[in-house]
C-alpha cells in the first residue's frame, strides 16, 4: 500500500504530523517501534501509583494549547506551580513577583555575593520580558490569520514588530550559559546552582529563560501522557493506519518505500521521519542509490550526523512511598527544583567526569572509583522532583505518595557501567545516594517509607526510543557543531532534508527540542507534506 504521508515515530512530533496530515484528508500511516505511542512522554500505573516517565509538566509556550484548540481537542489540566529549593530554604514560584523571592533565596544562600545576584536577577528580568514577546501570543502556525482578522490586526501584526527586536537579542545570547555565568560571577557555588540545572553548553537565552517557563507549566489530569492520548485518539479517529511495535528498518528514497520489521514494504508520497535522525541515514543504502547527487548528499549528511552526539540524558528514580501527600505538600509544591548543597557540582561533572572516564579508557569501568564519583555527584547535583498526587489526587492510592526524582546524567557513564556488567549495583547505589540527598534536609526518614522503587537511566531511554545517547532534547550543545536549525526565525526550514520526499520533525530537527518544538515541527512537516501531495 502507498500512503500520501508515512510518519515514522509516534512521539509528540509524529503524532502531530500524522494528525494534521490526516485532518487535511491525506492517507496517512504512522509506524512506531514501541508498543505504545507517545515516545518519551509516557505515564505508567504501578500498583495505583501513576508515574510520568517523561516530562513532569507541560509548558504550552504558545503552541500546545493553541494546537489542541485548532484540532478541537480538550485537555483537562491544572496549573502546576513550581518550588525552588537550596539546602533547607524553599520558595514558591507562582507569579513574576516570585523573582523577588528567588533573589532573596540566592542572597541568603550567598550573602557575600549580593551584587552578583543582582546582576543575574537583572538579566533574568530582561529575558522574562523577551519571553513575554516570544511566547506571549498563540503561535501563528496554529491560527488562521487570513480568516481571523482580529487576531491578524489586533495581535499578530503588532507582535511581529516586537518579535523582530526580541529575536535579535535572543540570537546575541546563543553562546553557552557557562560563559555568561563566568561574566556575571566568579563564585563557583552560585554559578553551579544556576547553571547545573541545564544541559552542558545550553544557549544562554534558553537557560536563563527558565523562570518564565516555570510560570507556564500545566499538569494534565491523569498524567502528562494524557496530552499524547488526545493526539492518539485524534489520529485513530481520522483513519490513520497506526502500526505499533513496527520499527522501520530500511528506506529507499528513490522508490519512495520503507521496509518494516516483518520485511513488508510500504510506499509513500512524503516520508516524515520523527525518530532518531542517525537511524534514518543508517536505514538508507547509499550504494544502491542510482542518482549520484542524491547518493553523495546522503553519505555527506550521514557522516555529519555520525560525528555529533545527543544531549545530556536524564536519570530518574520512581518511588512509591508509604506516607500521605500532606507530608510532601508541607514541604513544597508538586514540582520542585532542588539543590541539596549550595556548593553545587563545580567541575565534578565536567572535568572530573572526563578525567574519570579517561583514566579507565582502556578497560572495564571499575566500581569503586565510580561509586566515589557518584556519591559526590548525587550529594551536589540539582534534582527535579515531581509529586503527581499533589497535582491530581487520583495519581496515588489513598494515603500514599508517588515521588519522581531526576537529574541530568551523562550517557557515556551509564553505557560504560552497562558494558562493565554492574548496572544492577549501579542502580542500587544511585538510588540510595539520591534518597540520602533528599533525606538530609528535605524529607527526613524518606528511605524507611519507600515501599518500592525503580529507575530509568540514559541507557534505558536509548533502548526504548532508539534515541542516540538517550538524548531527550536532541543534539548536544557542546558537540563539534550543531547539525540542526537553532534559530527561531528559520524554524520553517528545520523540517527539510537533502532527500526529495523526506522530511524530518521533532527533537532532532530543531534545537533545543522539547514537546512544544516537537509539536511545532510536526505541524510544519505536515503542512509541507500536504502541499507536496497536492502537487
Ligand atoms: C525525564 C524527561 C523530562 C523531560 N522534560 C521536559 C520538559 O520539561 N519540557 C519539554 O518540553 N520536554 C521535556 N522532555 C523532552 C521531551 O519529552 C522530548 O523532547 C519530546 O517528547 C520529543 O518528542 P519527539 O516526538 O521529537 O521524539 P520522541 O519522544 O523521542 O519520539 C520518537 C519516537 O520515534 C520512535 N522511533 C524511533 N525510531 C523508529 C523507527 N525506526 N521506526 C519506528 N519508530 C521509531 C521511538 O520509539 C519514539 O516513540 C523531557 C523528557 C524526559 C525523558
Amino acid at each position: 500500500m502507498t500512503y500520501d504521508v508515512l510518519v515514522v515515530g509516534g512521539g509528540a512530533a509524529g503524532l502531530t504530523a500524522a494528525a494534521y496530515a490526516a485532518r487535511a484528508g491525506r492517507s496517512v500511516a504512522l509506524f512506531e517501534r514501541q508498543a505504545r505511542l507517545g515516545g518519551l512522554v509516557q505515564s505508567v500505573n504501578r500498583d495505583g501509583f501513576v508515574f510520568d516517565m517523561g516530562l513532569r509538566a507541560v509548558e504550552s509556550a504558545g503552541i500546545v494549547l493553541p494546537m489542541l484548540e485548532e484540532l478541537g481537542l480538550h485537555l483537562e489540566y491544572v496549573r502546576s506551580p513550581v518550588s525552588v529549593g537550596i539546602e533547607d530554604r524553599m520558595i514558591r514560584v507562582d507569579s513574576k513577583a516570585s523573582l523577588a523571592d528567588y533573589r532573596d533565596l540566592l542572597v541568603r544562600t550567598y550573602p557575600d555575593r549580593t551584587a552578583d545576584v543582582d546582576r543575574i536577577m537583572a538579566l533574568i528580568e530582561r529575558i522574562m520580558r523577551d519571553m513575554d514577546v516570544l511566547y506571549g501570543i498563540d503561535n501563528p502556525l496554529f491560527k488562521d490569520p487570513m480568516r481571523d482578522r482580529r487576531y491578524l490586526f489586533g495581535t499578530l501584526l503588532p507582535w511581529m514588530v516586537r518579535f523582530v527586536a526580541t529575536i535579535g537579542r535572543i540570537n546575541r545570547m546563543s553562546g553557552p550559559v557557562e560563559d555568561l555565568l563566568d561574566e556575571l560571577t566568579d563564585d563557583v557555588g552560585l554559578k553551579g546552582i544556576i547553571g547545573q540545572h541545564f544541559f552542558k553548553g545550553t544557549p544562554a537565552f534558553f537557560a536563563m529563560s527558565y523562570f518564565s517557563v516555570y510560570l507556564d507549566y500545566l499538569y494534565p489530569r491523569g498524567g502528562t501522557a494524557a496530552l499524547m492520548g488526545l493526539l492518539e485518539g485524534f489520529v485513530r479517529d481520522h483513519d490513520v493506519d497506526v502500526r505499533t511495535q513496527q520499527p522501520i528498518l530500511a528506506v529507499d528514497p528513490e522508490a519512495r518505500t520503507v521496509t518494516d520489521r516483518d520485511g513488508a514494504v510500504h510506499g509513500y508520497g512524503t516520508l516524515v521521519w520523527c525518530g532518531d535522525l542517525k537511524a534514518l541515514y543508517r536505514a538508507i543504502d547509499a550504494e544502491a542509490i542510482a542518482d549520484p547527487r542524491l547518493a553523495r548528499a546522503v553519505v555527506a549528511r550521514r557522516a555529519e550526523l555520525e560525528a555529533c552526539r545527543g544531549s545530556d540524558s536524564v536519570l530518574s528514580l520512581f518511588l512509591s512511598v508509604d506516607e500521605p501527600p500532606a507530608t510532601f505538600a508541607a514541604v513544597s509544591e508538586g514540582h520542585l527544583f532542588y539543590a541539596p548543597d549550595a556548593r553545587g557540582l563545580g567541575d565534578l561533572h565536567t572535568r572530573g567526569l572526563e578525567e574519570l572516564l579517561a583514566r579507565h579508557a582502556d578497560g572495564p569501568l571499575p566500581e569503586e572509583p565510580v561509586k566515589t564519583y557518584l556519591d559526590a555527584f548525587f550529594a551536589r547535583t540539582t534534582y527535579e522532583v515531581s509529586i503527581p498526587v499533589l497535582k491530581d489526587p487520583t495519581m496515588a492510592p489513598p494515603g500514599k505518595t508517588g515521588v519522581i526524582v531526576s537529574t541530568l546524567f551523562d550517557y557515556r557513564l551509564t553505557r560504560r557501567i552497562h558494558e562493565a556488567g554492574w548496572t544492577a549495583a549501579f542502580r542500587d547505589h544511585a538510588a540510595e545516594a539520591m534518597i540520602a540527598a533528599l533525606e538530609a534536609r528535605l524529607y527526613p526518614g524518606l528511605g524507611a517509607k519507600v515501599r518500592s522503587r525503580f529507575m530509568t537511566t540514559p541507557v534505558t531511554l536509548e533502548s526504548v526510543t532508539g534515541n542516540t545517547d538517550g538524548a531527550i532534547i536532541g543534539w548536544a550543545f557542546d558537540g563539534p557543531r550543531m547539525p540542526a536549525i537553532h534559530q527561531m526565525q528559520k524554524v520553517a526550514s528545520s523540517v527539510r532534508t537533502p532527500i526529495a520526499g523526506v522530511l524530518q520533525a521533532g527533537q532532532w530537527a530543531y534545537s533545543p527540542g522539547g514537546v512544544p518544538m516537537a509539536i511545532l515541527t510536526g505541524k510544519l512537516a505536515a503542512n509541507r507534506a500536504v502541499k507536496g501531495a497536492r502537487r
